[in-house]
């Protein structure tokens, strides 16, 4: 069986680990651990999978170690200058979406809605609407009259009968079978129905080779076609840098129908190939610089940082530099500011999104230090 539909596709291995010799590191920056995982691309539907063994690797991981903090799950965005936490930027569109619908929405649900906080909101918004927010956390809050919590995975037999005008699903497709939950979702909703959907695709995920919680991934377009097939319209697209936030409204599916062209299968393959190639160059970077014995900080206590911290260990680093983690650890390392940095001193080691790094060097340079980019 191969693929996000269950279907027969043809599988082509990209990347294989042993994760019982290598460290597989999360998006929240833990060890995935398990004996061994591939990413496989399917030539029918042209989804990135990985597969787990053990089968339920990633399932334990949500049960057990997922972190839902902020600080790890809501990182800010710059966009022209303005800095917002990607979740603002979502609630701002999503409410904006929700004002110019016709009639104000009567059923909401929200599939994996972490501690609560959108669906509280719209509940506070819409006193009237039936809100369920479903998420496996033990951290729900309790249910009120008309806002119900369900600690379970997406599972249609856990809501509560009836169809659904609004559902919000954020940052949870990039988890699951995407192109099965798109058809549950499909049929939990109402003909007028608004779907609001967060995903990381392909093109902006550079990490994707080297982070191992997102078990399925996909091209922007890939999923476009997805949303068309299973009978969904895109209305309005907006790309945060590294999310794409997608509303969409049921409509009548698509002619499309499988496989994803074949064009769309190598664009992918080529665009992971890149991003493998690009971690094997961070990697061997890193070793030349780890030859010397200078003293090393490394910039931002994100996901980057951890692929590496979590891959090489923290012996060659004394500290962390991040303005907005300041005080805390990461990977057991102190994290501190510019200025912090500044009077330690040392060289800077950067490893980031492209379009990120102008800013970055030019805070490390602003500080007198040297910095050097991994992978580039
Ligand atoms: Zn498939």
């Amino acid at each position: 069986m191969a693929g996000s539909g269950g279907h027969i596709g043809e599988l082509y291995c990209l990347n294989e680990i042993d994760a019982e010799t290598t460290k597989c590191m999360t998006s929240d920056a833990q060890q995935l651990r398990g004996n061994y995982f591939s990413h496989q691309l399917c030539s029918y539907c042209g989804c990135i999978q990985i597969h787990y063994d053990p089968a339920d690797a990633l399932k334990v991981h949500y049960g057990q170690d997922y972190d839902l903090a902020d600080v790890v799950q809501n990182n800010l965005v710059v966009q022209q200058g303005v800095a917002q936490t990607k979740k603002q930027q979502l609630n701002t569109r999503l409410f904006g979406a929700i004002d110019r619908l016709t009639e104000v929405p009567g059923r909401v649900l929200e599939i994996a809605c972490g501690r609560g906080s959108l669906i509280s909101a719209i509940s506070a918004a819409f006193p009237n609407c039936e809100c369920v927010g479903i998420d496996p956390s033990p951290d729900l809050p309790a249910s009120t009259t008309y806002l119900t919590f369900i600690q379970d995975f997406f599972d249609a037999q856990a809501l509560p009968s009836g169809k659904y005008d609004l559902v919000i699903c954020h940052g949870f497709l990039n988890r699951s079978p995407t192109l099965v939950e798109l058809k549950k979702i499909h049929s939990l909703m109402n003909s007028h129905g608004l779907l609001s959907v967060e995903i990381m695709v392909l093109e902006d995920s550079p990490h994707t080779p080297r982070v191992w919680d997102h078990s399925h991934m996909f091209t922007e377009s890939v999923f476009c076609q997805w949303l068309a097939m299973t009978g969904f319209t895109v209305i309005d697209t907006n790309s945060n840098g590294t999310t794409v936030h997608l509303l969409a409204q049921l409509s009548e599916k698509s002619k499309q129908s499988f496989p994803i062209t074949g064009e769309l299968i190598d664009s992918t393959r080529k665009i992971f190939a890149t991003q493998l190639k690009y971690w094997q160059e961070v990697f061997s970077s890193f070793e030349d610089i780890a030859r010397h014995n200078d003293d090393y900080l490394i910039f931002g206590a994100g996901m980057f940082s951890g692929i590496i911290l979590g891959s090489v260990g923290t012996e060659k680093f004394s500290a962390v530099v991040d303005e907005v983690c300041r005080g805390t650890e990461f990977f057991k390392l102190p994290v501190i500011d510019l200025q912090e940095a500044a009077e330690r001193g040392g060289t800077v080691l950067v490893c980031s999104r492209s379009h990120y790094l102008p800013v970055i060097l030019e805070k490390i340079e602003t500080i007198g230090l040297k910095a050097i980019v991994l992978g580039r």
